[in-house]
């Protein structure tokens, strides 16, 4: 079984290695015929791209996607989560513009309240009472609310980076809401139990590198481990073998 795109990786718009085309060499080198650029979204403190670089990026994508006639180039960015109402740092008329909508959750995001500060920095970041059934059950609410609120492709290493969540739940919802939960080249932090279980509920996988260096990209022998020793059902990977639907990021659930 091998992949045909990678949908998580970085360039040197952010802080990995190498340029875009770069990672679009590595990619046809690989026989890939996808590759998303993801850089980290706008209020990620340390990584994150401004929204004028990532319209720099998107320019440079197009000029890449009319130059290499046989993959696809995705614009994408990997978006945080900001607090436990599941605001993310994306805003409605820019998701507009975004081909492939990655959310994860990273130390280093902006903090726009002493709620948010308390609620969701002090537990993940600090690390106090981090793994409290209160923070793990706000944390779980808070990506059902971002499934629930935006139109996610993938969600991006969960439970990983701090943010102890139930992905069980998670995966229920993200399972009927379409969002892939993906299997992060560089972590996996589930349990077997929860592997399991997500897989129970339907929901789909989606195996991506998260590579910072052109050299990794479509490298993930960690999620194609996890895939072989849980038998999860190859229909249950969007990119094993096969192309992955994105979701249209134009439309909300609510708002
Ligand atoms: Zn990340
Ligand atoms: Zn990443």
């Amino acid at each position: 079984m091998i992949l045909f795109g990678d949908y998580h990786t970085h360039t040197n718009f952010s802080h990995a290695k190498g340029t875009i085309e770069d990672n679009v060499l590595a990619a046809r080198k690989k026989g890939l015929k996808q590759i998303a650029i993801t850089e980290h979204g706008f209020d990620h403190t340390a990584y994150g791209i401004t929204r004028g670089e990532y319209n720099l990026m998107r320019m440079e994508i197009e000029k890449l996607n009319a130059k290499y006639g046989d993959i696809d180039i995705f614009c994408g960015v990997e978006a945080n989560l900001l607090n436990i109402n599941g605001d993310i740092d994306v805003d409605k008329n820019e998701r507009k513009a975004i081909d492939v909508l990655v959310v994860g959750f990273h130390k280093a995001f902006r903090i726009y309240s002493p709620k948010a500060f308390f609620t969701f920095f002090v537990p993940n970041v600090l690390g106090i009472g981090r793994h409290s059934k209160r923070v793990i059950a706000r944390n779980t609410q808070a990506y059902i609310k971002a499934l629930k609120k935006y139109n996610i492709d993938i969600l991006a290493h969960l439970k990983s980076n701090g943010c102890i969540v139930d992905p069980v739940a998670i995966a229920r919802v993200a399972a009927e809401r379409g969002t892939y939960i993906e299997l992060n080249g560089k972590r996996i932090d589930f349990t077997p139990a929860e592997i399991e279980g997500m897989v129970k509920t339907g929901v789909k996988f989606i195996v991506s590198s998260d590579a910072h260096r052109p050299e990794r990209v479509g490298e993930n022998h960690r999620g194609m481990n996890i895939i072989e020793k849980y038998n999860i059902p190859p229909e249950q990977v969007v990119n094993l073998e096969r192309i992955p639907h994105f979701k249209n990021c134009n439309k909300d659930v609510e708002e």
